[in-house]
């Protein structure tokens, strides 16, 4: 692979040599019994040829591009957001899907405007800050009041109101560096609720220490809640170098006294869409394989990790399976959700929208943590039938890709799924170093390593073939079916 496909125009098949391109697919008669059929065999070769093709084509890596260049930061119901809409259904024709559409979603937009945050005592200095998503604001002049810090939000539950009482309450709480991310989920409830378990004591406003595993003063930004009968308070995340600095003024009975001005906004109602592209099944149209990433980002990055990656890998496994085996058997559905950043929006609207035919989903997916390598494949498979598939994950094994466990909910937006008896996968990926870029303005394409996108955007085609070409139906058995 090579960086020179970029310049050749957008479409790396545009340079491949796909002398198999088109209709080479022949309907193969159903498998019976459990010995390998020809049929299968023919699953596997497709499968096999889709992968050669892949490790060559750039197109992953060169959907997020065009996605981070030409649209750039697009929070749900903003102008940048509008524009990736308009972007993605260009995008998804430009690669020839047969169908495109899109689902309109209400989103509550929000504007983040100004913010500063500065030490006036002990010992007067700015800090970097930045507005938790959907934040009120502070006044015009800014809020000015002694800070009191606790280690985690337990800490601060356990504090008396005379404390806190007309205070800023700092959240300190560190996060690791984990492979899985699994310290994410430990600390991001101080971003979620801290502000309305601060102002329950009586707080001015509160502050976090940023959730992320890097040192730079980039803060990290992302959703926050308010709760009704709770007074609103503003809140903003301060980089982790900042947390340190500010940490280090607590000795002794010194008081630190800050001074925060932020002037986030609702800015109301808009209409945002999931854009969907699909590939129509040849034999049976009515199931479908769906595949997705999230089009909306926060604002101070690209969103080139979270979710242009997504987005990237998504719609480029789904294209190559067309391009390199021809129509499907099954519908191949590609899903780009709306306003995943503010509570996974878009995908509540398509489970409402469709939820007379989620019954024909016979997988769903969703790409959203970065573009690091896929280390192993957890699925929400029917038991009964999981090992029907051995062939493919003997497949993925042989490229580094274990099969895991059978309890996943899948990624953020399908994980609404499975109890609606929706069969799911998630792909896990070295996520070691996303949360140092994540939802900070250094979410950009360059932190996307092409080898690494190609990687995924391979093992999603892998799967999308074998799922859209077999006759391997994981869907819990129909007396199970809730
Ligand atoms: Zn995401
Ligand atoms: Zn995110």
């Amino acid at each position: 692979m090579n960086t020179s496909f970029y310049k050749a125009g957008f479409c790396a098949f545009s340079i491949l040599t796909l002398a198999s391109c088109g209709a080479t697919y022949t309907p193969q008669p159903a498998k019976e019994g459990l010995e390998v059929t020809p049929a299968q065999n023919q699953v596997m070769e497709y499968v096999r040829k889709v992968q050669n093709q892949s490790d060559e084509s750039d197109l992953a890596f060169e959907i997020v591009k065009s996605l981070t260049v030409e649209v750039g930061p697009r929070i749900p119901g903003s102008s940048g957001d509008k524009r990736a809409v308009v972007w993605a259904e260009n995008k998804l024709n430009e690669l020839g899907f047969d169908k495109v559409y899109k689902q309109a979603v209400r989103v509550r937009n929000w504007e983040r405007g100004f913010a500063d945050a500065n030490v006036i005592k002990p010992y007067p200095q700015p800090l970097v800050i930045t507005a938790l998503g959907g934040s009120i604001a502070t006044p015009e002049s800014g809020i000015e009041a002694p800070v009191v810090m606790f280690e985690s939000l337990e800490a601060l539950s356990k504090a008396s109101a005379n404390e806190i009482e007309g205070k800023i309450v700092f959240l300190n709480t560190r996060m690791q560096r984990h492979k899985a991310g699994r310290f994410y989920s430990q600390v991001v409830p101080n971003r979620v609720n801290g502000a309305v378990e601060a102002s329950k004591l009586g707080a001015s406003a509160v502050i976090i220490r940023s959730v992320g595993t890097d040192n730079s003063r980039f803060a990290h930004t992302g959703v926050m809640r308010y709760e009704d009968g709770v007074t609103k308070i503003p809140a903003g995340a301060i980089s982790i170098a900042d947390a340190n600095n500010l940490e280090a003024m607590f000795t002794g009975n010194t008081e630190v006294l800050l001074n925060i001005n932020m002037q986030a906004k609702d800015a109301g109602w808009q209409t945002s869409y999931n854009v969907i592209g699909e590939f129509t099944g040849t034999e049976k149209p009515n199931e479908v394989v769906l595949v997705s990433g999230h089009l909306d980002s926060w604002d101070e990055g690209t969103g080139a990790l979270d979710d242009g990656a997504g987005v990237g890998i998504a719609t480029a496994a789904a294209t190559l399976v067309k391009k390199v085996v021809g129509q499907p058997k099954r519908t191949i559905r590609v899903v780009l959700f709306a306003a995943e950043e503010i509570g996974l929006i878009g995908a509540r609207q398509y489970v409402r929208d469709n939820k007379d035919s989620l019954k024909n989903i016979i997988m769903a997916g969703e790409s959203d943590f970065g573009a690091g390598p896929i280390y192993q494949i957890d699925t929400r498979f029917n038991e009964a039938v999981r090992s029907d598939a051995s062939e493919l994950y003997a497949e993925l094994a042989k490229i580094g890709v274990v099969l895991g466990n059978n309890t996943t909910n899948g990624g953020p937006d399908v994980s609404i799924m499975p109890k609606l008896g929706v069969p799911v996968i998630a792909l896990k990926q070295d996520g070691t170093y996303y949360f140092d870029y994540h939802h900070t303005p250094n979410d950009t394409l360059d932190k996307i390593n092409l080898a690494d996108i190609t990687q995924n955007q391979t093992v999603w085609a892998m799967i999308t073939t074998y799922m859209a070409m077999s006759d391997f139906d994981p869907r819990p058995a129909p007396e199970a079916a809730p």
